[in-house]
């Protein structure tokens, strides 16, 4: 019997869900493992305690949260993590959730990775109707990515990569813009990207969990960024949206998109149409705040799924209005204890 066989899509329990501020909530992330298999320095520390295996949900607990949401309106999802593909039989929640999309409930399933993984995996992603991936990279240089990620090999993100546009895969490329790291090296990275028909973003660095170094030092304004790649390129802003965060702008000299995630300079709150649950069941309303719902106690509470319906409405009436994030050097503690990887970027 497959492992999923016996999971039944829930009948619809009520309406869809919106915040206090009328904002509808139609995208989720999942975090399916707080594991992974690189320690990039911005978002882990070198010795990462992770959480006791028995703490995850399972796959089919996995299967059924992403579900009562999808049930109540939710039509983007995005696996990620720490590093979706390194969680063990994760292709067989991938499969199981492309029900969804098979019957339209879901208008996208996707998943933001590393690319360590993706060579195996992508035409398996692909056949499961996955038909975007985001994939991070903050260089292009073999030995800065070994520096960045401390245990990454570029060559088997790139594979990956190749891999994923051959099974028909859309790739946007993420790069977290850091100073004295990759700066100089964007408008090429730009040009790469676009050169091999993908969209890229840029992101600013998040002050997330604690790290070994001091963000102040990698912290680099992606106003700063857009004003020196004008110098370089015609930017032209546009209003296409992938149901996430990111501004774009259309590169008139390569004739490919580029998006900017501006959690820092411009608090893109007002428009949040998102909630995020860690691989442990734990809901949050919000990247950037600590308040949190737990729903695996009460999925495993009962196995009909109207107490986690009524939690779900709970969370939602508390999701507050944005985040506070500062990074200067007077702060010196993340504005959020919990890593990124924890909560899913
Ligand atoms: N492992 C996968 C990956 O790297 O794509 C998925 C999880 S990772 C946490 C998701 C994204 O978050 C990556 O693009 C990563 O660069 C970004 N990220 C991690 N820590 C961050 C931070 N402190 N500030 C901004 N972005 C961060
Ligand atoms: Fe792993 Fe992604 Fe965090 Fe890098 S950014 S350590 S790849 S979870």
């Amino acid at each position: 019997m497959n492992l999923f066989d016996s999971i039944q899509l829930p009948a619809a329990t009520g309406p869809e869900l919106v915040d206090p501020f009328g904002r509808s909530i139609t995208y989720l992330r999942v975090s399916v493992t707080d594991r992974c298999d690189f320690r990039c320095v911005y978002c882990m520390s070198e010795e990462m305690q992770f959480l006791p295996k028995r703490d995850l949900l399972t796959l089919e607990e996995l299967d059924r949260l992403a579900s009562a949401f999808i049930d109540r309106g939710v039509r983007r999802l995005r696996l990620t993590g720490g590093e979706p593909l390194v969680r063990k039989n994760i292709m067989h929640l991938v499969r199981s959730l492309s029900r969804h999309l098979k019957t339209g409930a879901l208008e996208e399933l996707t998943l933001t990775t590393n690319g360590s993984q993706l060579a195996r995996h992508a035409a398996e992603l692909a056949d499961c109707g996955v038909r975007r991936l985001n994939v991070s990279l903050d260089t292009l240089d073999g030995d800065k990515f070994r520096e960045i990620t401390r245990w990454g090999d570029l060559a088997r993100v790139l594979e990956g990569i190749r891999a994923a546009q051959a099974a028909g895969i859309k790739i946007k490329i993420n790069a977290v813009a850091l100073k004295s790291f990759n700066e100089a090296e964007l408008s090429d990275m730009l040009r790469w990207a676009h050169g091999e028909g993908m969209d890229m973003t840029f992101i600013e660095t998040m002050p997330l969990g604690e790290i070994e170094e001091d963000r102040t030092d990698r912290y680099l304004p992606l106003s700063t960024v857009r004003a020196r790649l004008a110098d370089e390129f015609t930017l032209r802003d546009i209003p296409y949206k992938t149901g996430g965060p990111a501004r774009y702008v259309e590169v008139a000299e390569t004739g490919g998109r580029l998006g900017f995630i501006t959690p820092m300079t411009h608090n893109f709150c007002e428009s949040c149409n998102r909630v995020r649950v860690t691989c442990t069941g734990t809901l949050y309303m919000c990247l950037g705040q600590e308040d949190a719902a737990d729903l695996r106690s009460v999925m495993r509470a009962s196995e009909s799924d109207g107490l986690l319906h009524a939690a779900i409405d709970e969370a939602i009436r508390r999701k507050p209005k944005g985040h506070d994030f500062i990074i200067d050097r007077a702060t010196r503690r993340p504005a959020v204890a919990r890593h990124m990887s924890v909560t899913g970027g």
